[in-house]
């Protein structure tokens, strides 16, 4: 087993972090400033995205695309970029778009590739991933229902969605689209999906909505689909497909919001330090306090726990791929933000006051990693895989473990 990251991510590990250190993050204010209320698209971004790209620092995420990374490879820099909540975009390695670029990668017909896929590598255009629905409980997938019903060559969608992320982006073009195409069909084969162009007649984008008094450039939104047609020729790969589509694209994205979330724990933990090595009460710094020397401490070493577990998944996607890892990616996603909600609490605390205002990074830190417990699947349904399999396993050793009991048969 090699800890050491190799050569290549080591020398990107740095030319990543100058661009943060010389671009991006003395670019906050202005990025502040120009994005408004939310709707509008920075200019200072896209200026990042075109540095960003000269620079080799493009779709990083993408094995066989830009450097031609690993996941392995993109973990440690996904952290870096995850310090800043917009600056994957600047590399074009964001969600939802990244989860979406793959599925197109995995699924989509030349025509498709060409139409959506290009321009979205090329970081012109941004796109969502419509799933939830507020009818239905949408953790469970089978669940879905919006109606996707052919009609000739084309596909007639009624239906709603919503927390659909990126959808009020300005640059954001398309949806993709789970629905029901076959309601008679085996449950994990009535889904498919379909690409729904923004400018298709009958949908729309109701509104934004805020998640903890949060409001999210691009936003998670409310969709409502009327009638609207789409040529058959937007299917995805192929009707009754879509369940198995969706598992596929959600492992990967699962794996780098892990991966940015580390960082984002790690910016907690040095404000916590920072504070905590400039403030005094009762005569010692707060450091000095022994609570608050073991909350430092705790919080290095859940980093490091999360850290290694993140990046074992990585490499047994990139050894085996995402079915191999199901019960990897599982614990990540729920092992992960509830480290980033614990140690963002405590940096809050140790902040006083001030860790609850908009001064600082934290509440909305906290804020990321909470959503994380709910979104691409609430903990309990990972908690739920992680507990199947490992009882699975139980009833293939079943028995394993008698002689190891000290009952008095075996004494
Ligand atoms: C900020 C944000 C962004 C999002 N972005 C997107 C997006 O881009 N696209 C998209 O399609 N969706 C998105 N979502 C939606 C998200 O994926 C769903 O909210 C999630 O899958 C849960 O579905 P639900 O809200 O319907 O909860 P429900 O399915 O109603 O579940 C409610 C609760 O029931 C409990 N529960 C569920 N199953 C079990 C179980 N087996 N055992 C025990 N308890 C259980 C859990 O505690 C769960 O939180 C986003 C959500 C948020 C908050």
């Amino acid at each position: 087993m090699d800890f050491e990251y190799t050569p290549k991510v080591r020398q990107l590990q740095r030319q990543l972090q100058d661009f943060m250190d010389n671009y991006v993050v003395p670019n906050l204010p202005l990025w502040r400033r120009e994005i408004g209320d939310g709707l509008e698209h920075p200019q200072c971004l896209e200026d990042l995205k075109a540095l960003a790209r000269e620079e080799g620092l493009w779709n990083l995420f993408l094995p066989g695309q830009g450097q031609g990374l690993s996941n392995l490879e993109y973990a440690p820099l996904a952290e870096i970029m995850g310090r800043v909540h917009w600056a994957s975009e600047a590399f074009n390695c964001s969600a939802p778009d990244a989860g979406n670029m793959e599925l197109l990668h995995m699924f989509a017909s030349d025509e498709q590739r060409e139409r959506w896929l290009q321009p979205l590598l090329d970081g012109k255009i941004r796109s969502c991933f419509a799933m939830s629905e507020p009818d239905v409980a949408s953790s469970d997938a089978t669940n879905i229902q919006i109606s996707i019903r052919r009609e000739g060559d084309e596909y007639v969608i009624n239906g709603r969605k919503w927390f659909i992320s990126g959808a009020a982006h300005p640059l954001c073009t398309f949806a993709i689209v789970m629905g029901v195409t076959d309601p008679n069909a085996e449950v994990h084969k009535r889904q498919s999906m379909v690409i729904v162009p923004f400018d298709t007649p009958g949908f729309k984008v109701v509104r934004n909505i805020e998640v903890m008094s949060h409001s999210f450039p691009g936003g998670h939104c409310e969709l409502v689909f009327r009638d609207v047609r789409v040529p058959c020729s937007n299917l995805i790969h192929q009707e009754g497909a879509g369940f198995a589509i969706a598992q596929a694209r959600l492992g990967p994205g699962r794996i780098h919001h892990c991966m940015r979330s580390i960082g984002q724990a790690e910016l907690a933990l040095e404000l916590m330090c920072e504070r905590a090595a400039e403030r005094r009460t009762f005569g010692r710094y707060l450091h000095q306090h022994a609570n608050i020397a073991e909350w430092i401490a705790l919080s290095r070493m859940e980093i490091e726990q999360a850290r290694l577990l993140v990046l074992k998944t990585a490499w047994m996607i990139d050894q085996h791929g995402a079915r191999s890892a199901l019960r990897e990616i599982a614990s990540i996603k729920v092992i992960v933000p509830r480290m980033q909600t614990t140690i963002c609490d405590r940096a809050m605390q140790v902040f006083g006051a001030m860790g609850l205002s908009p001064d600082t990074p934290l509440a909305e830190l906290w804020t990321w990693g909470r959503v994380l417990r709910i979104a691409d699947g609430p903990d309990e349904v990972h908690l739920r895989t992680i507990a199947r399999q490992e009882m699975d396993l139980a009833a293939e050793r079943r028995g394993a473990t008698l002689p190891y009991m000290n009952t008095p048969e075996f004494v």
